[in-house]
């Protein structure tokens, strides 16, 4: 599919005071959701004014230029992108002039039908400078704003053409509005903070100001956010919902609610119900830092083996995912993790970590453990195999990059070295978030899409 992927984090605030500050800290809260450019747009006097930069927020968005935005009303966003779509071009809040506004937007998600809608719009005249579709949602609404009227109307104009995922922060002129998708793919809620109310992707950037959660937006709810309270324009009629699992297995803080709904809660659950699944006989288990930890904390207190920490993470290595090679991605990994000799030598160890992709990580860290002294080495994965792309916004990307395509669990279990491997069943999973299945976005575990997408199987 055209287009970045990208699973980011946003966030607008309005205010009775300057809000840049509180952009960036809430920015640094979520830097985890995106780690490859970092922006922040505020409304001052008559137009907005943005900051952003590639790279992670404190450098992305330099101090001396924090300090010249002024105003009371602002967004930001943290990218996430693959490899081959970085750049200033593509990072975000993206502004434009139009029919008499200045329109700023943050977008976390994927919209699906992008290729189409600007294939049209592009035969009607419209061009493009990036290849974000996040842009196009910034045309939507600039042109609906000439049919429509009200920034409310066209926006709702908008959402009926988009299809896909999105959680958007809009600033049009000095106004923020906040939007969730009919589906609810991506996180959004809305928080109370000293002097204002703060609109963000998880709900720990509300802690961050001692400000309080008033509640996550509803799937394909707008919102006008002001800084004494929000106005709600909720969708009309029903709608499938399909919330993405993998914010509570992976890509969320453990410290966010996410509808209600702990992210550590859910991981801890996830490793009692691995453990009431795939038991098996062991001296310690230990967590993959950091994304497995809490999994771990569950599977050992549900199976009653004592928790270690087993490896220690090189903090300051970043993200070992997206390098382009594979041989990139190996040698990153063992540098990243150096086991605790201590620990680990003479012992059966149970391993859980929350996904296999491609299985580098594992297949590393197995051989690590046995040369460090480890008899047995038992891996426990807190998602269902990964076998199908997500169209959605998080970075797995096509089927051929999934180990879980090619092997079968035994297959898996010998590529990676473990004398056992036990992934979490599809069941068991929707047990641990303890939301109906048919509320969830389960597709890249299922093959089954809750939107329509040429070549792939409709959920509904
Ligand atoms: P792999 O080594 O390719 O099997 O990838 C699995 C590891 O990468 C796990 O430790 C996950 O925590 C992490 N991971 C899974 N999905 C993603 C993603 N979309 N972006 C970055 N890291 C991921």
């Amino acid at each position: 599919m055209a287009g970045p992927k990208h699973s980011c984090g946003i966030v607008g605030i309005a205010a009775d005071a300057d809000v840049a500050n509180a952009l960036y800290t809430a920015l640094m809260v979520i830097q985890h959701r995106g780690q490859e450019s970092a922006g922040i747009s505020v409304f001052d006097r008559d137009t907005i004014e943005t900051v952003k930069g590639d790279g992670l927020v404190d450098h992305a968005i330099p101090k001396d230029k924090l300090e010249s935005l002024k105003g009371q009303i602002g967004i930001g966003h943290v990218r996430y992108a693959t490899t081959g779509s970085k750049g200033y071009i593509n990072s975000q809040p993206l502004v434009v002039k139009a029919a008499g506004a200045t329109i700023g937007v943050a977008h976390n998600g994927d919209i699906t039908n992008y290729p189409q809608l600007k294939e049209k719009y592009m035969k009607e005249g419209r061009t493009f400078l990036t290849d974000s579709d996040s842009e196009l949602i910034l045309k939507l609404i600039a042109k609906h704003r000439v049919s429509q009227g009200g920034p409310v109307e066209a926006i709702r104009a908008a959402m009926g053409e988009l299809d896909g995922a999105y959680a958007l922060v809009i600033l049009i002129n000095d106004r923020l509005f906040a939007v969730r998708d009919p589906y609810g793919f991506r996180p959004l809620c809305i928080g109370k903070v000293g002097g204002g109310y703060m609109v963000v992707s998880e709900s720990t950037a509300i802690d961050a100001f001692r400000g309080e959660l008033v509640r996550d937006l509803l799937p394909g709810e707008i919102c006008e956010i002001t800084k004494t309270g929000f106005k709600s324009y909720p969708m009309e009629g029903s709608h499938p919902h399909a919330r993405c699992m993998f914010e509570w297995v992976y890509f969320a803080r453990p410290d966010s609610v996410i509808d209600g709904i702990e992210v550590y809660q859910v991981r801890k659950n996830i490793g009692k119900i691995l453990a009431r699944e795939h038991y098996v006989e062991a001296d310690l288990v230990m967590p993959i830092p950091d994304s497995g930890r809490a999994h771990a904390i569950g599977y050992a207190l549900e199976a009653g083996i004592p928790y270690e920490e087993g490896f220690m993470k090189n903090r300051f290595v970043g993200r070992t995912f997206i390098l382009p090679e594979q041989k990139l991605r190996e040698a990153a990994v063992s540098n990243k993790m150096i086991p605790i000799k201590g620990t680990v030598a003479g012992k059966r160890i149970v391993i859980v970590d929350d996904s296999i992709v491609r299985g580098t990580t594992l297949k590393i860290l197995v051989s690590m453990l046995r040369d460090a002294g480890a008899t047995e080495v038992h891996v426990r994965i807190g998602s269902p195999p990964i076998i199908a792309p997500c169209y959605y916004g998080v970075d797995m990307k096509s089927r051929d990059q999934f180990v879980a395509t090619k092997l079968s669990i035994d297959g898996i279990r010998k590529l990676i070295g473990a004398d056992s491997l036990g992934y979490i069943s599809i069941d068991g999973l929707v047990e641990a978030i303890g939301m109906p299945a048919d509320e969830l976005c389960l597709a890249c575990t299922n093959g089954k899409y809750p939107t329509r997408i040429d070549g792939e199987e409709y959920r509904f």
